[in-house]
């Protein structure tokens, strides 16, 4: 493979958001420990996901993300998991019957365990100034349990792996027959007429589901999510270290028979990566030691030239991280000659991008270029989740938009109306966003791409399937007084049950008009 990237090349850069650990070689123990682990999903799982992001891509289906802020180890029980499952599956099926087209759902769960933060340390009352909590990967919510411990990124994984047990034998067990259970709790709604109108299209949507069912065979998603359906995990990949112990060689033709049998044209076993394995040498050895225009177009632009030469390509083999189906940068992260770019332009997931107000024009394209040398045959394959703010949307989003056009990229656009949102409660002092701030983002957001010939394909959430009281307003009318009465998130203010069904129903009515 004529190119410089390895699953570790990223240290030669410089990696943002990293935890400093004390001892190293404990942190080597435990990545080797990770690295000898069987994957959390495999390469079939991650193509089908790239399969259903270039229906979106095509404007097929629509995308559906949400979940936690930061989940926390001791969430992985089986209400809080059942609860977070139905709410998605809730809303995705107002969302199939409002776009008229199948959702694809991926989750921020089974792995949401690191978190970026605006800084190192922070002053938590009665205790002093401690390292800011960075996700329990890598320290404990608890100020006194701050300092970064390697173990907690084996208890990651374990609990990434309990999650997506219970998840995958939920889903094969009917949980997901919404239809059956009936349990649409539209009483939060206080307003009359606005009941009356969710009450029609919950009635419509469910006859709907009837008449698939009665059909049967229908390979419509309303039917599959009758019997059967699928949700996929993600995070943000952060954890440069952690990451890279996940990233596998898999052969994205070959079945797995094929591969355990090891029959003609299945891999070769990869080569290992041999850089030392702990961030420690990033961090100890000067940055950037490649200048970013050393770095050539990742893997997938050798193989387009070999198979335009009409040679074979190396393309059946790729690097997978198989940590997740679906990983994103972060905003804090996505800098054009950072450790985080390097990492993801060499694996074969789909990439999401967060896209924030700090983002300068000119520099969204080279960024998608740098992850995604061969575009045209593999749409969708890039995720762009705009997170500008309300009030922020018409100003900031068209030159994006046009550039991203200009360049001819089949993009997924999404829209994150959370983190641009967040503000402090001037009642309480809490973190918290308004719902109203929410839905105006979104709206202008669905507008814009209306305006300028683009397409809105997803909506990206922070959300949990209880009753909280973090975000303020919505049909549950929260009030910031209300907000410490279940103030539940160790990082950003979700939305609740509530708030995330009325935003499902606002969202089919645009999608519908
Ligand atoms: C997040 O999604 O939790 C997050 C930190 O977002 P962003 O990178 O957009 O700030
Ligand atoms: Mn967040």
């Amino acid at each position: 493979m004529a190119d410089d990237w390895a699953p570790g090349s990223w240290r030669a850069f410089e990696a943002k958001q990293q935890p400093k650990y004390a001892d190293k070689a404990a942190l080597d123990a435990v990545l080797a420990q990770v690295k000898s682990l069987p994957p959390l999903v495999c390469s079939e799982e991650v193509d089908d996901v790239r399969r259903q992001l270039a229906e979106v891509a095509e404007g097929k289906r629509f995308l559906l993300q949400g979940g936690d802020c930061a989940e926390r180890f001791a969430d992985c029980n089986s209400s809080l998991i059942e609860n977070k499952l139905r709410i998605l599956l809730q809303m995705s099926l107002v969302l199939t019957w409002g776009a008229r087209m199948p959702t694809l759902r991926i989750g921020r769960m089974a792995g949401q365990y690191s978190k970026p933060r605006s800084a190192d340390m922070e002053t938590v009352e009665g205790v002093g100034l401690v390292p800011s909590f960075r996700g329990e990967n890598v320290n404990g919510f608890d100020a006194t349990d701050r300092a970064p411990d390697p173990q907690r990124l084996l208890a990651g994984y374990f609990h990434s792996a309990a999650t997506l047990n219970y998840v995958r034998s939920l889903l094969d067990s009917g949980f997901s027959d919404l239809h059956r259970a009936r349990s649409w709790e539209l009483g939060f709604v206080k307003d009359p007429a606005q009941k009356a109108k969710y009450e029609a299209m919950t009635a419509e949507i469910l006859s709907a589901l009837d008449f698939m069912r009665t059909v049967g065979g229908s390979s419509l998603d309303g039917a599959e999510a009758v019997r059967r359906a699928s949700i996929f995990s993600s995070h943000e990949g952060l954890h440069l270290d952690f990451e890279q112990a996940l990233t596998r060689s898999a052969d994205s033709a070959a079945s797995i028979w094929d591969r355990a049998a090891g029959v003609a044209g299945a891999p070769a076993p990869a080569p290992e990566d041999s850089e030392p394995s702990t961030a420690a040498a990033a961090a100890s050895s000067p940055p950037a030691a490649t200048s970013p225009a050393s770095r050539t177009s990742s893997p997938g632009a050798a193989d387009a030239a070999a198979a335009a030469a009409g040679e074979p390509s190396s393309s059946s083999r790729r690097w997978y991280n198989l940590g997740a189906h679906f990983l994103w940068i972060g905003d804090r992260t996505r800098a054009l000659d950072g450790a985080h770019i390097e990492y993801f332009r060499g694996i074969a997931n789909p990439i999401g991008v967060k896209v924030g107000p700090s983002m300068k024009r000119a520099e969204l394209v080279p960024l998608i270029r740098m992850l995604w040398p061969s575009p045209e045959e593999q749409p969708g394959k890039i995720v762009l989740i705009t997170r500008l703010g309300a009030g922020r949307v018409r100003e900031l989003l068209p030159p994006f938009i046009r550039a991203v056009q200009a360049a001819r990229l089949p993009v997924v656009w999404t829209c994150d109306p959370m983190h641009g949102n967040t503000r402090k409660s001037s009642v309480t002092g809490l973190k918290t966003r308004d719902f109203a701030d929410v839905v105006s983002e979104l709206r202008d957001t669905f507008e814009v791409h209306r305006e300028l010939g683009s397409r809105l394909g997803g909506v990206h959430f922070e959300l949990t399937g209880e009753d909280v009281t973090e975000c303020t307003g919505g049909p549950s009318r929260v009030a910031e007084e209300d907000l410490p009465l279940r103030y539940m998130t160790h990082c950003d203010p979700r939305l609740n049950y509530a708030q995330s069904m009325e935003l499902a129903f606002l969202i089919a009515s645009y999608l519908r008009s």
